[in-house]
Parts: structure tokens; C-alpha cells; sequence
């Protein structure tokens, strides 16, 4: 099975002047691309070749992992980014509110996550099989589903992912990511 790009659901151009036209260029149109093209390239001729994208995230290690799973999380990723502002639906408020006290909490303990995790990777808000949320530090090509938890939201603070915009600000990034989220998306997976 070949992996291909996914579509957008919003223009590359819909997200300015949070996220660039320059960044959704190179992020989307180069790094996940390339992501995929890797991926493609080593299952070929492998037990992994005609196997869906999450269930290679699951069982491969290596760099199958890794390009699996980079597929699987910016894909994630852009699928959850509108340039409409979204309110958060109440089913999630109250699950986020019984878990961290409040979505303030909530938010500020994810900020701190993903402002501190160390070199390149990606902050998750996840659901354990009983329904228990929590933010997650994951370096590198990190993947909630490979310890049995359901991935919800994520951000990812690889540098190649806020540079062009942000330099070395990546608060500012994480700040300015807040506001593009899709809420509703967000809830439905809960
Ligand atoms: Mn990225």
C-alpha cells in the first residue's frame, strides 16, 4: 500500500499570520512529504508494505518507526489546525476540567510540556482505556498509541515545525498554536 500526502482541510495560505504560508510549505509540502517518501521506500517488500499507517506505528521499530509514525503524527497534527476560532465543545471541557481542575490548568500544564521537552518532539493530550486524560512529553517521533493510549491533541515542537516564523521562540509558536486549534476535532475523539 502506498502512503500518500493527505489533503489540508484549510489552504496553505489560512493559517497566517499564525502559522505561514512559507512554514505550511516546507512543514506540510516538504517534511511530511519526505516523511512518506521514506516510509514508502523502506516497507517496500517488507511485512509492513501492505499494512495500514496505524498498525506499522504499533508494531515497527527503527526507521519504519520513525517514518511511520511522523506520517501518523503530522498528519494528526495539520488535521487539527482550523483558521476558524473553535469553541470547546462541553463533553471535553468537563472531561479536561475533572482531570486538571480546569481548562486553564489544562492548557498551562501542556504550555510547560511542550516549552520544556528537551531537542525535538511532540506534546500529546491523551486517553488511557479508562477514560483518564493526561499530557504527554514524547522526544523525537514519539506516538501516544505505542503504550496503549489514545491520542487526542499534540503539538509538535520539532524546530523545523516554528523556525521560519518564530526562530527560537518557541513559547511564541506554542502560544500563537493555541488559537489555531480545532476544538471540535479534539472532542470527537474523545
Ligand atoms: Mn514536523
Amino acid at each position: 500500500m502506498k502512503h500518500i500526502l493527505p489533503e489540508l482541510p484549510f489552504s496553505q495560505d489560512a493559517l497566517v499570520p499564525a502559522m505561514s504560508t512559507e512554514t505550511i510549505e516546507y512543514h506540510y509540502g516538504k517534511h511530511l512529504q519526505t516523511y512518506i517518501d521514506n516510509l514508502n521506500r523502506m516497507i517496500e517488500g517488507s511485512p509492513y508494505e501492505d499494512m495500514p499507517l496505524e498498525d506499522i506505528v504499533k508494531m515497527a521499530t527503527g526507521g519504519i518507526y520513525n517514518n511511520a509514525a511522523q506520517t501518523w503524527n503530522h498528519t494528526f497534527f495539520f488535521q487539527t489546525l482550523t483558521p476558524e476560532r473553535s469553541e470547546i465543545p462541553e463533553p471535553l471541557r468537563k472531561a479536561l476540567t475533572g482531570t486538571f481542575g480546569s481548562v486553564e490548568a489544562f492548557k498551562d500544564e501542556f504550555t510547560k510540556a511542550a516549552v520544556s521537552l528537551f531537542g525535538s518532539g511532540w506534546v500529546w493530550l491523551a486517553e488511557d482505556p479508562d477514560g483518564k486524560l493526561s499530557v504527554m512529553q514524547e522526544p523525537n517521533a514519539g506516538n501516544p498509541m505505542t503504550k496503549g493510549l489514545k491520542p487526542l491533541l499534540t503539538v509538535d515542537v520539532w524546530e523545523h515545525a516554528y523556525y521560519i516564523d518564530y526562530r527560537n521562540r518557541r513559547a511564541a509558536y506554542v502560544e500563537a498554536w493555541w488559537g489555531l486549534v480545532d476544538w471540535e476535532k479534539v472532542a470527537e475523539r474523545l
